[in-house]
């Protein structure tokens, strides 16, 4: 009997550590972007509208087009045009596919909390500087002797360093404008530039962050990269819906860019998953609250979610009746890696169909 154990054991060993070809992550979210625009494009409600669009000719030459699919196309062209035909995008509702934030407040913090830890805490109530109480899935693959200092993060947001609680996780996250401490030249030019540039929405334009994460990248090789914009939500809040898409376009070519030079590049092409996504939704039903998100917006809990990787079998836009939800993240990115997510705190189960 001893014996019967013992195969059926290394049998199951085998099959559940040989599984993917993942072996980097790359994560990226687009803060407060709507799905409403990712899979519809730009909203000719609010395009139309002279108070939110001020630059109404160019922003419809740039964005707008009668059909559906080829005005999501100019918004987001690396989304739909390369995500959409060998990867996924979940969370189109009026096909019936839904992502929802599982924590009942639709901002920042707690989905950011929901993202990395799996866990949608409802004591996480606060956008403010306070060390997360919560083990994020980030320091729990940079804590396996094989990722020891190979995870890093990059955000526009100065409120990263809370959320993955660099005091406690000994992560590397650069956020804003922290001093990028490196002998590599193309990181000090970046440094030095980040220091002299305007600051349309209060911390480092995206366009910093970009390319301190690519660079940075390109010399140390990380095996998982998470990468947060913040302008889409900037945009929203202050009413500037052609700055808001033009934000979005630019996250787009941002990635567009990156997974480029992934897919040029030996240490990562084939062997890396992009998982794009989103904090929280914003308002449509009451059109006005497109620029507004939290409890009190009722469909500001709606999010999506992209991913494109040699794991990930091309489903497109899935466009099956389905129920995701943002908490199921954290254990996804770990089990790209064969890892499988566990810490003092409840964590949600991945979603299988992004690597099965
Ligand atoms: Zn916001």
């Amino acid at each position: 009997m001893k014996h019967i154990f013992g195969v059926l054991f290394i049998v199951l060993s085998i099959h559940s550590f040989s599984q993917n070809k993942t072996q980097n992550v790359i994560i990226i979210t687009l803060d407060g972007m709507r799905w409403q625009e990712v899979f519809g494009g730009a909203d000719s409600a609010i395009l139309k509208n002279h108070i939110y669009t001020k630059d109404s000719i160019g922003t419809n030459n740039a964005f707008w087009a009668d059909d559906v699919t080829e005005r999501r196309n100019k918004l987001f062209p690396f989304l739909w045009n390369s995500i959409a035909k060998k990867g996924q995008l979940y969370g189109n509702r009026w096909v019936g596919n839904k992502v929802d934030n599982a924590n009942p407040y639709w901002f920042s913090y707690p989905g950011y909390n929901e993202i990395f830890t799996g866990y949608p805490d409802t004591a996480v109530n606060s956008n403010e500087k306070k060390w997360n109480k919560n083990i994020n899935v980030l320091e729990f693959i940079n804590n396996q002797k094989k990722y020891k200092g190979k995870v890093a993060a990059f955000a526009t947001w100065d409120v990263f360093p809370y959320i993955l609680n660099t005091q406690r996780s000994n992560l590397y996250v650069n956020a804003d404008a922290d001093t990028l401490k490196f002998e590599n030249p193309s990181l000090q030019l970046i440094n030095d530039m980040q220091f002299l540039t305007t600051r349309p929405i209060g911390v480092r334009p995206d366009v910093f962050t970009y390319f301190a994460a690519r660079e940075y990248l390109k010399a140390y090789q990380p095996n998982v990269l998470y990468i947060a914009f913040d302008e889409t939500d900037d945009f929203a809040h202050v009413g500037e819906y052609d700055q808001y898409l033009k934000s979005a376009f630019s996250q787009d070519a941002m990635i567009a860019d990156l997974w480029k030079y992934i897919q040029s590049t030996p240490q990562y092409k084939n062997k890396t998953t992009l998982i794009i996504t989103c904090d929280h939704g914003r308002g449509d039903k009451v059109k006005d609250n497109w620029r507004h998100h939290g409890k009190k917006i009722e469909d500001a809990g709606q999010i999506w979610i992209a991913v494109i990787g040699p794991d990930t079998k091309p489903l497109g836009e899935v466009k099956t009746a389905g129920q995701l939800y943002q908490k199921q993240l954290a254990a996804t990115f770990a089990q790209l890696l064969n890892l499988n997510f566990n810490t003092e705190h409840p964590v949600a189960d991945p979603i299988k169909s992004i690597y099965k």
